[in-house]
């Protein structure tokens, strides 16, 4: 992975990392491609129709034990469940919200860390059919810090291996199908940054898109991203299909470094540049995430940036009212400055949707529970916390209006 790409000291991680456990050294079995498992049953010689059989159990029933895997002889059943894990996620918990339409998921993995998904169920409405997206994370906690997101309040602890990702893409598949419903989109939104993991979060985004395998079609795959550009200069490389989304957050470089703190390392500029390449590459349209922060990145001057930043480019704008989160001084901006934020955008030509947050009394801004499981920190270290992003905003916002007279 690369590594932490913030050269001033962050008043994070807040929260201390649990003790954790032994990893399981048995890869999981979402994690290996037909060509893994084939070896495998051969040097067992085995015949080559039980890889299809187990791939139908992973990939077409979403199995999770062993017990499940009722075409294999008991004998197997029993090697395989030695030599891999069915699904790496050990146990989960699932809090409904939104009257059952969003769910939350706490998954705790081998070493006993917890990581979050969140279904969203979109009701059919006019010509919009019935959807449900899975949003599903990539480490556990994430090293980028911004100081409005609870993940980043964690700090890192480790990366996800794509049989984790993957599983908790089969978790809310194995869920719906109870339901008689299918899953529909999936969004690398959850707790971590997806390019600080980029070789397990590729591979995972593979299989997902993989019809021998999950068979979620690419377009209907979402990859967000504080702008990791090897990243995004990797996937440019492999030409998916995949929808690339960029959490802007500010245009403006001072303010986006006390927002996104990588933009000290990847500017806000030469991150646009990339997603327009990719966005060239594959003629798809990049999302641009933007939290609205009361009083902090929502001001007529940070409308006029933002579409200064982006005009001209084959962009949708998504703004997202500010999750409270439990150690920020900060908050949602109100409702009408949003609105008022949309239209000067919309008058600028850039398409601009308003979303309104899922979820939100069960806290399902990314890591919000995971960071609650943590234990509260001392408050010296939040209060302390709180005084660096007032001073730092201020100084950020300062200082532009300094720079411009
Ligand atoms: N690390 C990646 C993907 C995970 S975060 C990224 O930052 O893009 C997914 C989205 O949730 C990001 O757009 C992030 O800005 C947003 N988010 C984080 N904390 C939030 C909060 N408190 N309220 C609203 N959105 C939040
Ligand atoms: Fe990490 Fe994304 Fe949260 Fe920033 S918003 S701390 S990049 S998970």
């Amino acid at each position: 992975m690369d590594s932490v790409p913030v050269s001033e000291p962050q008043a994070l991680p807040l929260i201390p990392v649990p003790p954790v456990g032994e990893r399981d050294r048995r890869p999981g079995l979402a994690g290996l491609d037909q060509a893994d498992l084939g070896r495998w049953f051969a040097e067992r010689r085995q015949p080559g129709y039980r890889v299809r059989q187990l791939f139908d159990h992973v990939w077409q029933a979403s199995a999770v034990s062993a017990d499940e895997l009722r075409t294999l002889p008991a004998a197997l059943r029993e090697e395989v469940e030695q030599a891999f894990r069915i699904d790496t996620l050990v146990e989960t918990e699932v809090r409904p919200a939104d009257a059952g339409l969003t769910e939350k998921a706490l998954h705790r993995i081998d070493d006993g860390r917890l990581v979050e998904s969140v279904l969203m169920r979109y009701p059919a409405r006019g010509q919009r059919r019935w959807r449900a997206t899975a949003c599903i994370s990539s480490q556990a906690g994430c090293a980028v810090g911004c100081p409005f997101c609870a993940t980043g309040e964690l700090g890192f602890m480790r990366d996800l291996t794509t049989a984790e990702i993957v599983d908790q893409a089969r978790f809310w598949r194995r869920r719906l199908a109870a339901e008689g419903r299918r899953l529909t989109n999936i969004v690398f939104m959850g707790m971590g940054e997806p390019f600080l993991n980029a070789d397990a979060v590729l591979a995972a985004a593979e299989a997902l898109s993989d019809p021998r395998r999950f068979g979620m079609g690419a377009r209907h795959i979402t990859i967000s991203t504080s702008g990791v550009i090897p990243g995004m200069e990797r996937l440019i490389e492999m030409r998916p299909q995949y929808t690339l989304a960029v959490s802007l957050h500010a245009a403006r470089p001072e303010l986006r470094d006390v927002l996104v703190p990588l933009n000290r390392r990847y500017p806000v500029g030469d991150v646009v540049a990339a997603a327009t390449a990719y966005s060239r590459q594959t003629g798809r349209r990049v999302s641009y995430e933007y939290v609205m922060i009361d009083g902090i990145n929502d001001t007529p001057r940070d409308g006029d940036e933002l579409a200064r930043l982006l005009d001209g480019r084959h962009a949708h704008v998504n703004l997202i009212p500010m999750n409270p989160v439990a150690h920020t001084p900060w908050q949602a901006s109100p409702r009408e400055r949003i609105d008022d934020f949309a239209a000067g955008l919309r008058q600028a030509g850039i398409r601009t949707t308003v979303r309104r947050n899922r979820g939100f009394e069960i806290g399902a801004a990314c890591g919000q529970l995971a960071a609650d499981q943590a234990g509260a920190p001392a408050p010296a270290a939040v209060a302390r916390r709180r005084e660096l992003l007032v001073s730092r905003s201020a100084a950020a916002l300062a200082g532009v209006q300094t720079a411009r007279g």
